[in-house]
């Protein structure tokens, strides 16, 4: 199976910024399912929030310049816990941009294909750097949807600081329950997502669900999950994901 798994920022951050030990920890899942045969793409969030502790001054660019800082820093230890599995990981750094030129979009999805079949796992994020104007809502949710669709993933996995999508918020309600499967992202579901985001991330649980419905009305079925369970990503192929999930439209599967 072809798996797109797109991390929050507050899956990688701690108290004091990026956290290798939450890397290793996704890696290692990356890596069982890797070695189990299944090929993976990873849309990574997280430059931002690993670049902001060491940018003590105030600039209208002041989060670009973070994502500048934290980038790299990112990949140091994404490919720290890759090397130690002997996975190659590769960077890849987009703008919208390149997904509305079809010349570049056509390119972008060869390269990926190219290092599929050569076992390079890509890592994308989003050229925060480059990007014109303000840095926007959930973007890397949306990129991650627009990815798997392009390469015709069967599974979309989005993971975060939370279990899932709740009937209410699970802070502030004792009766919030966990919805395990969307048959149809309709208004009554994204009504479900209240309006929080973090400082971090930008996308909150609206923009994950949006992505989740673009990518099932292409057909893939998607998750929605908290990214520090163990084995989060397998049991996402193995039909028990401890969090979310929506069914791919035009799929019998139930
Ligand atoms: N590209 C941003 C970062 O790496 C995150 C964007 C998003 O959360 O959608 O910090």
């Amino acid at each position: 199976m072809r798996i797109v798994v797109k991390i929050g920022t507050r899956v990688l951050i701690g108290k004091n910024g990026l956290d290798a030990r939450k890397v290793d920890l996704l890696m290692n899942d990356v890596s069982g399912v890797i070695k189990k045969g299944h090929e993976v793409i990873m849309v990574s969030s997280g430059a931002i929030g690993t670049g902001l502790p060491f940018v003590h001054f105030s600039s209208p660019a002041r989060k670009k310049i973070a994502a500048a800082v934290g980038q790299p820093l990112l990949m140091h230890d994404y490919i720290h816990a890759a090397l130690k599995r002997r996975i190659t990981v590769g960077q890849v750094l987009i703008l919208s941009e390149d997904f509305r030129s079809r010349e570049h979009f056509g390119n972008f999805l060869k390269n990926i294909e190219a290092m599929l079949s050569h076992k390079v796992l890509p890592i994308i994020n989003e050229n925060d750097f480059m990007k014109a104007g303000d840095l926007t809502v959930g973007d890397n949710d949306m990129f991650g949807a627009v990815v798997a669709a392009g390469i015709k993933a069967d599974r979309y996995v989005i993971l975060t600081d939370q279990d899932g999508l709740f009937t209410s918020n699970p802070d502030r309600h004792d009766g919030a329950s966990l919805v395990k499967i969307v048959k149809k992202i309709d208004k009554k579901i994204e009504k479900l997502c209240g309006t929080e985001t973090s400082d971090l991330g930008r996308g909150g649980m609206l923009s994950k669900v949006r992505a989740a419905k673009f990518a099932t009305d292409k057909g893939i079925e998607t998750f929605i999950g908290r990214g520090s369970r163990k084995g989060v990503l397998l049991k996402a192929l193995n039909g028990n994901f401890p969090g979310t999930r929506f069914a791919a439209k035009g799929k019998t599967k139930k």
